[in-house]
This record gives C-alpha cells, structure tokens and sequence, in this order.
C-alpha cells in the first residue's frame, strides 16, 4: 500500500532509507503507515522487522507522540505472526544502546518459526 502523505523522515536514517525503497530489503508486508521486512541477520527461522513510516527513534517516543501508530505496528506484527508462526511470536523492542538497539527508527522485532527460550540477559 502506498502512504497518503509523505513519511516523517530523519537525514541519514537507514530505515527511513529503506521504506522511501532507497535500501533494498525482503518486504514481508505493508500498511499505509507501517512496513514489514525481513532482518538482514536472522537469530530465529521467523525475523521480521516491524516499523512505522514515520520517523521516531524508539519504542518510548513513539507511544507519546503517536500511539495509534505503535498501535499500527503492533497489528502488523501480528498479522506477519499470524502468517509465518501460527500467531507464536515474541515482539521485541530494543530500546536503548545498553538494550541492543543499534538503528534508532523504531522497530519491533517478530521472532519465531521455533520454541524459544527466556534467557534475554
Ligand atoms: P536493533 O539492534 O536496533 O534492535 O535491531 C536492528 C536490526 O536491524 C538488527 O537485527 C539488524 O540485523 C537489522 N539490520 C541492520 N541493517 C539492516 C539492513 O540494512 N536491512 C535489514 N533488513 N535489516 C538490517
């Protein structure tokens, strides 16, 4: 689906590059506010990345500026599990650098397609 307006973007954000299609990517699935496309360096047999069109840096500053988009997300991310792994998934949003987060344009993390385990630490 193509957005009815132009995506809030950041100067140099790869993910900003990757929706606008400047940055190749598997796309999975999309919305009109919203993107679903395969993690270039899958940890799990089901990796997709969920983000917003808009620009936002992390899973905290999307809640206060736009939660009926970190809403859209949630749903996309459910529908890609509901596609790929049966509804079984773990949604995993690295906020922070301490956290794992190395791309700071939100994204959630679909994980599945196996048994997991808890051992996030
Ligand atoms: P984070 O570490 O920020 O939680 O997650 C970033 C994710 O983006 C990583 O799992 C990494 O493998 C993935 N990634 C980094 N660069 C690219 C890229 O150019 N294309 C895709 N599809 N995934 C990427």
């Amino acid at each position: 689906m193509t957005p009815e307006r132009s995506p809030l973007t950041a100067p140099d954000c790869l993910f900003c590059r990757l929706v606008a299609g400047d940055v190749p990517a598997t796309l999975v699935a999309s919305t009109d506010d919203a993107v679903a496309f395969r993690d270039i360096d899958p940890k799990a047999p089901v990796h997709v990345l969920v983000v917003p069109r808009d620009h936002h840096a992390d899973v905290g500053q999307l809640a206060a500026a736009d939660p009926a988009l970190l809403a859209s997300v949630v749903r996309l991310a459910h529908e890609v599990a509901e596609d790929e792994c049966d509804g079984a998934f773990r949604l995993v949003f690295n906020t922070g650098s301490e956290a794992g987060q190395s791309v700071f344009h939100v994204h959630g993390h679909v994980i599945g397609g196996t048994r997991l385990g808890w051992s996030p630490a």
